[in-house]
């Protein structure tokens, strides 16, 4: 067992393992990729370097360093689910990890869907979370959009409440199986409804629903977050307190998912400090 693992391996996410290697505790960091870094050439703005440098050589040299002081980094790896019991379960798309606390620090939350009626809609028949809101659409028809390992995993979830499920690649290209079930891979146009969702119009076909579950990509701090019970604010920050802490015991939050600046300077100095309020959490438990 983990004493911290974090979510993410960009700067607020390898601050923090940082900090709490030195303070001798037991931490994994599990990052997919670079993050918002990954294709930044150019930047200045971030104290200590004379010239320019570019996220790659920032985000590879801020894994060394943590790897040369003792942090266990994997890289290339997706968080899929974690479940809050009295310690953390954690599933990714190779492994499954459980810690005694949780740091996550996984960038900005997740992308706007730019279809039309996305976002008058929302809340209105469209969800974020299966194990959420599934049971109000129990025997009903429910959508689901996503193409890969964390639409399977929500896709799991809604089998539970309704066997007429119909899955939306959104243009992407399958990447998991769904056996039995109806695959529309056209491009979402429209989603329809007034009031509330009652379709999905893609180029070539109209399709009534009564709920679209989204589950695109992977799934982002706000996803973790809601499944679990943390709260989540309308922009789909995290909300944490002073030490950032979320209302779950042992849940902690840090960087770009959380508000404010979104910079590097501001994640690194987010960081630190969350790693300061695990280490005191976790020490208060053994006391
Ligand atoms: C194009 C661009 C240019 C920028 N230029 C600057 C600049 O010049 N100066 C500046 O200060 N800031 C700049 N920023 C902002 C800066 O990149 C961010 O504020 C900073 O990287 C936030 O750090 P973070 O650790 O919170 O998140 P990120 O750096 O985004 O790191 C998130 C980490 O979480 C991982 N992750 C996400 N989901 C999962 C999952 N499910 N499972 C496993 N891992 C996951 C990612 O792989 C990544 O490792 C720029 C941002 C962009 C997009």
């Amino acid at each position: 067992m983990y004493d911290v693992l974090v979510v993410g391996g960009g700067p607020a996410g390898m601050t923090a393992a940082i900090y709490l290697q030195r303070f001798k505790l037991n931490v994994i960091v599990i990052a997919k990729d670079h993050g918002a870094l990954s294709t930044t050439t150019h930047i200045e703005n971030y104290y200590g370097f004379e010239h320019p440098i570019t996220g790659k050589e920032l985000i590879e040299s801020g894994i060394a360093q943590a790897r040369r002081l003792g942090v266990t980094v994997i890289e290339d790896e997706e968080v899929l689910t974690i479940n809050a019991l009295e310690t953390f379960d954690i599933k990714t798309n190779k492994a499954e990890y459980n810690a005694k606390s949780v740091l996550l620090a996984t960038g900005m939350g997740r992308p706007n869907l730019r279809v039309k009626g996305f976002t008058a809609l929302s809340g209105k028949g469209i969800s974020f979370c299966g194990i959420c809101d599934g049971f109000l659409y129990r025997n009903k028809k429910i959508g689901l959009l996503g193409a890969g390992e964390f639409m399977a995993e929500e896709l799991e979830v809604l089998k539970n409440f309704t066997d007429d499920l119909i899955i939306f690649t959104n243009g992407e290209t399958l990447k998991v199986s769904v056996s039995n079930l109806q695959v529309v891979t056209e491009p979402l146009i429209e989603l329809l409804g007034t009031d509330y969702l009652t379709g999905v119009k893609t180029k070539n076909g109209e399709y009534p629903i009564d709920a679209l579950f989204i589950a695109a990509g992977t799934p982002s701090a706000s996803d973790f977050a809601v499944r679990m019970g943390a709260f989540v604010n309308p922009k789909s920050e995290i909300e944490v307190d002073a030490s950032f802490s979320t209302n779950i015991p042992g849940l902690y939050a840090a960087g770009d998912c959380i508000g404010g600046l979104w910079q590097i300077s501001k994640a690194v100095g987010d960081g630190a400090n969350a790693a300061l309020a695990i280490n005191k959490y976790l020490k208060s438990k053994t006391s």
